[in-house]
């Protein structure tokens, strides 16, 4: 048997989200993560093994206070709970109610299973610890509530065995082998896919796709080559433009865009490719990941 979902993390501001998905699924996606609220995209962590695979959602914005007008609000937080297979709700150890109201409502009435999460209990005295748990029982007595700290690694495998508990029967949705560098490919070509959109007239980018066939990582430098797929000749023209300058332009604010992401240096290599049926053809869809959403 097979368990797959999607468990979507929320919490306030600095609880120790990012801290988790860090220890989850490994120390690179977090420098991702970190970065993601910029984007306003949402980044999976992927945990995968033999008989399960867990995706994790960071959702910032939720409670940050750039969202925090009312009526976005419940959208963002119905649509984290709604979404979500599992709900992992963290507060931190000092924390004595949910910053939002709504949230805590929200939470004490889905029928999602919720997992709260006490963080940073390294702060706190032992004998305090049972006092906390009690108390966040019964705040939400539909969660099943754990006391971990993200940062030292502790009790974070108690959570990953309650989330897989609660998980549906499912095949994977997502390939198994290639998860740790879609997060950072994904943004790469929404950072180009932003840049063709800036700067060419409308019915353009609505014709473009961006492929990253390389992404090489070394020491101090990445390395990306990136092809964006158009459908006509002509458009294949008007991407590449007057002198190759518009795209060299398109390649330059990438590319800083992409330094400022990664923290580090790019290097670059954008070119354009005819490819007249990629928004019918099977296969080149599910290539660029629209029928996996
Ligand atoms: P987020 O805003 O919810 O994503 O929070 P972060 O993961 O960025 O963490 C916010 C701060 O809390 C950082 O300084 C972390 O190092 C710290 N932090 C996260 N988890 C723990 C923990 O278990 N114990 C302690 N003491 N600090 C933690
Ligand atoms: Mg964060």
């Amino acid at each position: 048997m097979h368990k797959a979902g999607f468990v979507n993390i929320i919490g306030a501001p600095n609880v120790g989200k990012s801290t988790l998905m860090n220890v989850l699924v490994g120390e690179r996606l977090s420098i991702i993560t970190s970065k993601a609220q910029t984007t306003r995209h949402r980044i999976l962590g992927i945990v995968n093994d033999d008989d399960y695979q867990i995706i994790f959602s960071d959702t910032p914005g939720i409670i940050d206070p750039a969202y925090k007008m009312h009526e976005g609000m419940m959208g963002f937080v119905n649509s984290a709970i709604s979404d979500a297979d599992v709900i992992l709700a963290m507060v931190e150890v000092h924390e004595k109610s949910f910053k939002d109201e709504n949230i805590l409502e929200r939470l004490q009435k889905t029928d999602t299973p919720v997992v709260l999460l006490i963080n940073k209990i390294d702060e706190i005295e032992q004998d305090l610890l049972e006092e906390k748990v009690n108390y966040w029982a019964a705040q939400v007595p539909n969660a099943k509530v754990f006391p971990i700290s993200a940062l030292h690694n502790f009790n974070v495998d108690q959570v990953i065995m309650e989330i897989k508990a609660a998980l549906p029967e499912s095949p994977p949705f997502y390939d198994k082998d290639t998860l740790t560098d879609k997060p950072e490919k994904f943004f790469v070509s929404e950072i180009i896919r932003e840049k063709i959109l800036l700067n060419y007239k409308k019915e353009i980018p609505y014709s473009c796709e961006v492929e990253i066939e390389e992404f090489k990582e070394e020491e101090n430098i990445i390395r990306i080559r990136a092809v964006i797929m158009v459908i006509r000749d002509s458009q294949k023209g008007i991407i590449i433009g007057h002198q190759g300058k518009p795209l060299k332009k398109v390649g330059t604010q990438a590319r800083l865009d992409m330094e400022k992401f990664f923290d580090k240096k790019v290097f670059l290599e954008l070119y354009v490719k005819v490819n007249k049926d990629w928004r019918n053809n099977e296969t080149q869809l599910k290539r660029f990941g629209y029928l996996n959403k």
